[in-house]
């Protein structure tokens, strides 16, 4: 069967409206979408309050006793279904990331082949073995079973929206879960309308997913509503700590996936011109506006010079502009606000005797890409999350150094390491407090296989991803079974 189809997206079905059993007018009126490159107009979305959370969460809740009952292989079924959708008309949600994140075109593919790879993973988990005989203290047979914990509130971010949205939404409702999901207000289409898109079409019963774009009050109203059991949050840390704190005063399961000052380490005796390319990678894909960005380069003093004079020659010819009309491999940061906040760290850095090797400069949103060396603690350049697209680089004279250094971060999402003694690159790797650690290579790193999340500022310790799923988007419960009743003492 051909199931691509030249307007999939079908934009008259859903501008204005919000996905929640059906497409339909939300309370707080229209979001205006635009393209962050030109402030063009892309589209408008239904904007969502607390009622709308309200309603939704109520038609989730009842709809989630007959999906929990839907066998396993039926689950799989449209989840396989959905991620065919997806990728058979790529090309085409392609444009619709590019202009509405400002994405290039090879980050939105890459959101479009590792969206369905996480629906993909999703549907195995809907047939995996949920349970475990336990050894019993009498004569009655007692068992554990995973079982789903009801309704999943999912409040996601901007910058990489079809992605970070769908791996939870995907791992949850697989699992026997309903979902309401909140994106981003300014990625509402890349972050929520493709998503409902393709699992409408792929045959997902009405009240599983809901899908309610809105600001700051609709998550508040998800991590506040009595029939929401858990949320999977994705933003910054200090978004986090709020979310964190209503579930608590809810007593809620809440998971934080948060932000990273990641560091890439070099060793004195790494290939020069390939550390360069993995710096300026993990750097600047994506005008840096990762969670796992390279956001401090540590390299050994004695190698720094050729690093540097490399990574500036890079940086010098990455273009920036709009990536719907030109072939560039920057595109634009996503507000005036975002740009304002970079150039203060840059600011601040050099105000602190850090030097401006390259960019340092933006076209109203194109940031050009930007090495600062001589970066030391006590700089904003050094200690905060940029989400833009600067190379820090720092020096150390001793692995032991590099490690300190490195760990001297609130945050602890991913690392990497380059050395060409894999031995050394790993002694020193095992000493790094992050979630992810990749030896060999820069921090960029995801998928769908891989228990995803951080450390410190970067988390609260939970996971997304592979073996984690289960662990986070089930609970245990206990069933023990006895052939008859028996009396008591009393
Ligand atoms: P943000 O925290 O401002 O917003 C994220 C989401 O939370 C948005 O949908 C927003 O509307 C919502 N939100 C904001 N305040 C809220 C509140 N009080 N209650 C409920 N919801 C609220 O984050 P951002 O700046 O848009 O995104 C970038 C951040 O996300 C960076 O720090 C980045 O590192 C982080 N991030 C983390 C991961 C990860 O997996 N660890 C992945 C991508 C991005």
């Amino acid at each position: 069967m051909n199931i691509h189809s030249p307007n999939f997206i079908d934009a008259a079905r859903w501008t204005g409206r919000a996905y929640s059993s059906g497409w339909r007018e939300s309370s707080e009126g229209a979001i205006a979408v635009t393209d962050p490159a030109n402030g063009n107009s892309v589209a408008s979305v239904g904007c969502c309050g607390k009622s709308d959370v309200a309603r939704a969460a109520e038609l989730a809740r009842a709809a989630q006793k007959s999906w929990a009952k839907t066998l396993p292989a039926e689950r799989a079924r449209i989840f396989n279904h959905a991620a065919d959708l997806l990728e058979q008309n790529g090309a085409e949600l392609a444009g619709w990331i590019m202009r509405e994140t400002g994405s290039i075109h090879p980050k939105a593919m890459i959101e479009i082949e590792h969206g369905a790879l996480f629906i993909r993973h999703a549907a195995t988990l809907a047939t995996q073995p949920m349970g475990m005989f336990l050894p019993g203290m009498d004569d009655r047979t007692n068992y554990a079973r995973r079982v789903p914990h009801g309704v999943v509130g999912v409040i996601s971010p901007f910058n990489f929206p079809l992605v970070l949205s769908v791996r939870s939404i995907a791992a949850a409702i697989a699992l026997g879960n309903t979902v309401v999901h909140k994106p981003d207000p300014r990625t509402p289409i890349s972050g929520g309308v493709i998503i409902a898109r393709i699992f409408e079409e792929a045959g997902l019963p009405e009240g599983v997913l809901h899908i309610l774009p809105g600001g700051a009050e609709a998550g508040e109203a998800i991590c506040s509503d009595p029939n929401i059991a858990m949320v999977s949050f994705t933003g910054s840390a200090r978004g986090g700590a709020k979310v964190g704190e209503v579930c608590g005063r809810h007593l809620k399961r809440v998971q934080l996936e948060l932000g990273g000052k990641n560091a890439l380490v070099i060793l004195d005796d790494a290939d020069l011109d390939i550390t360069a390319s993995n710096a300026a990678w993990g750097a600047f894909l994506h005008q840096g506006q990762i969670c796992m960005a390279t956001g401090l380069i540590l390299v050994d003093e004695k190698i720094e010079a050729g690093f540097t004079d490399r990574l500036v020659a890079k940086a010098q010819h990455l273009p920036a502009g709009d990536p719907s009309t030109h072939q560039v491999a920057l595109g634009p940061i996503i507000s005036d606000g975002q740009v304002q906040t970079i150039q203060a760290v840059v600011d601040d850095a050099v105000a602190k005797g850090a030097k401006l090797l390259a960019g340092g400069t933006h076209d109203g949103r194109f940031y050009a890409a930007t090495v600062l060396s001589g970066v030391k603690p006590g700089m904003l350049a050094f200690e905060e999350e940029i989400f833009g697209p600067v190379a820090c680089i720092a020096t150390f004279k001793t692995d032991d150094e590099a490690v300190e250094l490195a760990n001297s971060s609130d945050y602890g999402l991913a690392a990497g390491v380059i050395s060409s003694n894999l031995g050394r690159a790993m002694a020193l790797g095992g000493q790094l407090n992050v979630g992810q650690l990749h030896i060999n290579d820069q921090t960029v790193n995801g998928g769908p296989y891989a228990p995803f999340g951080g450390r410190g500022k970067s988390g609260n310790g939970t996971r997304v991803g592979g073996p984690a799923d289960i662990e986070e988007f089930t609970q245990w419960q206990w069933v023990s079974i006895k052939p008859q009743a028996t009396p008591y003492p009393f």
